[in-house]
């Protein structure tokens, strides 16, 4: 497992061919950042496109079936997406509990399937506007990384744990840093109690409205590995932008 911090854009339904040209313009500016590790998680549709495009950032996709394969119109397998030529799946993202009503236990059955397929997986949690003002962020959080997180032995090489704030996603609006601060802190708390020692190096993203003016105070706070762009990801300039600060950030 890489300690690198790592730096995931999430395209979501967003990517015609057309946005191959920001892909490549990351790919090659990502060979001048080593000290971070750099990925995209286009549509599916792109994923293959992506892969013969890119030789140096990882290419994944933004969810994953539970089955191998069968009578699922629509869906798309973790085998499949690693045959598309795919390093890693996110699963549980917000938009999928929210939209598609995936509970925590389909989050868990999911990256199972995507590391039976030889993915990595990034599993995101984070609580709702009503959680925060309810003061139960933190438990309900943990609450989901113990339903939702795959377990057993070498699994924890191959996991990131994205916390993503559900009410912070497109909207432009972030946690305190003291609220980052202590959602990582409980995050790791959860993840060493789980995976015991392999627990410490699971890399935790932070995830919601991630910007370029934003990302060096929050790449630097304590336990947060890395971040998970959907809007700011969609054009190279503000990506690399936020790459950028999380090598200042390893320089300073
Ligand atoms: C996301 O969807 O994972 C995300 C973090 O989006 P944004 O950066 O646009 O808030």
């Amino acid at each position: 497992m890489s300690n690198l911090p790592y730096i995931v854009g999430n395209w979501k339904m967003n990517g015609l061919r057309a946005m191959l040209t920001e892909a490549r313009a990351i790919d090659r500016s990502a060979a001048r950042y080593p000290k971070a590790q750099v990925a995209l998680a286009p549509p599916t549709t792109l994923i293959f496109r992506l892969r013969d495009a890119c030789a140096v950032i990882g290419v994944g996709g933004q969810d994953c079936h539970s089955e191998e394969s069968g009578a699922y119109t629509g869906d798309v397998s973790a085998a499949m997406l690693k045959d598309a030529g795919s390093d890693f799946t996110i699963v549980g993202h917000s938009e999928r509990r929210a939209i598609h009503g995936e509970t925590d236990s389909t989050v868990k059955a999911k990256a199972e399937a995507a590391l039976a397929a030889g993915l990595g997986v990034i599993v995101c949690v984070g609580e709702t506007e009503d959680e925060r003002d309810a003061g139960k962020a933190l438990k309900i959080v943990s609450k989901q990384l113990d339903g939702s997180l795959p377990k057993g032995e070498g699994v924890a090489e191959r996991l990131t744990v994205a916390y993503e704030p559900v009410w912070a996603i497109g909207t432009g609006r972030v946690p305190s840093i003291e609220d980052i601060a202590a959602m990582h802190q409980s995050i790791r708390k959860t993840l060493d109690k789980i995976y015991t020692d392999a627990g410490s190096d699971i890399r935790i993203l932070y995830g919601g409205s991630v910007k370029a003016d934003n990302a060096s105070e929050i790449l630097a706070v304590s336990e947060v590995g890395g971040a998970l762009v959907g809007g700011a990801s969609l054009s190279a300039e503000s990506f690399l932008a936020i790459v950028g600060a999380a090598c200042a950030e390893i320089d300073d």
